[in-house]
């Protein structure tokens, strides 16, 4: 199977910290991604909206990875401007709150679409819910076409579908398009046996399994979006969105925390 090759090629990576992509006969760790981009991770250090030099530093790595010729589809969520739940408990009816996060994510896609190609790399956008004007509608084969062709595909508007989240659409499109991996990008460098903020004890894992997170309730996404990737044992590498480290988790380092069906381990020396 693709994803249990891509493990594979990511361990044996790891095992030799001087992994080089450029090397005869050695690839990048993964052929084709998914990334998961929160609406959090574009807003910078504003608090709301979009952060233009946060655009640009995200669009910047990965012109940066599809130079190394690594496919790259990203789901955008948009909680920077619109979040459904918090609508709807201030009295907003949950669908029609919904449909707005869903639209939020769509300007989003656009300003990532903007900052991409003005790096000169090529872009698709395609919605979930049809936005003729301004995106191709999501089809998975059309998608799966542009990455062939170089394209970094950019889905917006979720699943199309109230009560879903952009992480459970995220797990649901990088099996529809066979990427090899899930990375969640976040504001903390992986996942921990309880907060690092709270428990001075807390320790990082470096490689954790599906079951160990569900028995220890570690929440590494919602538990629509985990179920999925568990079921169908797609690789998940939780990491922090700092400058380099997408690149280098392409490339096979071992950053942030690997989640698949193998036993769990601690990062050597981690806290
Ligand atoms: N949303 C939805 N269905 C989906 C994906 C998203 O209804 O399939 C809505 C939901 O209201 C959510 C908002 O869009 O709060 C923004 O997505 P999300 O909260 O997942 O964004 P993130 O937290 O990743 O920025």
């Amino acid at each position: 199977m693709e994803s249990d090759r891509a493990v594979t090629a990511a361990t044996a990576a790891t095992a030799d910290g001087s992994f080089d992509a450029s090397m005869p006969g050695v690839g990048p760790a993964y052929e084709r991604v998914l990334l998961k981009l929160s609406g959090e991770m574009l807003m910078g250090e504003t608090g709301y909206g979009i952060d233009a030099d946060t655009v640009q530093g995200i669009a910047q790595e990965l012109a940066r990875v599809r130079e190394l010729g690594v496919q790259v589809a990203i789901v955008v969520g948009g909680g920077n401007i619109f979040r459904g739940v918090a609508a709807s408990s201030r009295g907003m009816e949950r669908a029609t709150a919904d449909y707005m996060g869903m639209l939020a994510t769509v300007m989003n896609a656009l300003a990532l679409q903007d900052a991409l190609e003005k790096r000169g790399v090529q872009t698709r956008v395609q919605t979930a819910i049809a936005m003729h004007a301004v995106a191709e509608p999501y089809i998975r084969r059309r998608a799966i076409r542009h990455l062939e062709k170089g394209r970094v595909v950019i889905l917006a508007a979720g699943s199309g579908d109230p009560y879903f989240t952009t992480d459970t659409t995220a797990a649901l499109r990088a099996l529809e398009l066979g990427a090899d991996v899930l990375l969640k990008a976040t504001k903390v460098d992986g996942i921990y046996t309880a907060d690092p903020m709270k428990d001075p004890h807390a320790r990082k894992y470096d490689h954790l399994d599906y079951a160990t997170a569900l028995e220890r309730d570690l929440r590494v996404m919602d538990s629509t979006a985990f179920a999925l990737c568990k079921d169908n044992s797609l690789p998940i590498v939780v990491f922090n969105l700092q400058k380099g480290n997408i690149e280098q988790i392409v490339r096979g380092r071992p950053l942030g925390t690997l989640v698949t069906a193998e036993p769990a381990g601690f990062a050597a020396g981690g806290r």
